[in-house]
């Protein structure tokens, strides 16, 4: 059997907000614009690592402990489709360097331990809805949420009854921005 899992770091969303997006979702979009992704399961993805081994696992959770990232605050403004990947987001039209800095640490960790990256631009979002391969409307403005990152997680996904399940594995506080 193989001890492989599949692993990613991200942000989570809070509680409230997870509820302030279903709500919206459900008011801006048609049912068939595509699958839409689970409240529990709404998050913003550093950096995917695959399915790796144990041995891997522990070696980035040893490194991720020791990164020194700020905290931050980033504004949910902008939203799209990309009907490559079939997928309706929200993300933010300035990223914060702190998240830009967070997911570039982790990324390269990644990469050094073999977890093939993206040669894309990292482009922080929260996917809505997978599997929309069709055109979408998309709402003309964005509810502008705010979300206060102060800690980050690494997850592991599960595929179980027909369901993706995220299963948090350990979580690490971002630390206080310097006062100015
Ligand atoms: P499902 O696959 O059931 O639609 P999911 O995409 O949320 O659900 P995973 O495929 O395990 O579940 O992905 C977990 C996270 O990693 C998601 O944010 C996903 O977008 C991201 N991800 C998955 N595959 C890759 C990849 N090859 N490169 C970059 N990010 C990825
Ligand atoms: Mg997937």
């Amino acid at each position: 059997m193989s001890a492989e899992r599949r692993l990613f770091f991200a942000l989570s969303l809070p509680a409230k907000l997870q509820k302030q997006v279903i709500k919206w979702r459900a008011d801006h979009f048609p049912a068939e614009t595509g699958r839409p992704v689970a409240a529990a399961n709404l998050h913003i993805t550093l950096a995917f690592l695959g399915e790796i081994s144990e041995l891997k696992a522990e070696a980035l959770t040893r490194v991720a402990g020791r990164i020194q990232a700020k905290k931050f605050s980033l504004t949910l403004d902008d939203i799209g489709h990309w009907p490559g990947s079939g997928v309706v987001w929200i993300g933010t039209k300035r990223a914060p360097n702190a998240l830009l800095q967070l997911a570039s640490v982790l990324r390269s960790h990644a990469a050094r331990n073999g977890c093939h990256q993206s040669t894309l631009p990292f482009h922080p979002h929260v996917t809505l809805y997978r599997n929309a391969t069709r055109p979408v409307a998309i709402p003309p403005a964005t509810p502008e949420w705010m979300l206060e990152a102060t800690e980050f997680s690494l997850y592991e996904s599960l595929y179980e009854k027909g369901r993706t399940r995220y299963r948090c594995l350990q979580t690490w506080p971002l630390a206080d921005a310097p006062a100015t």
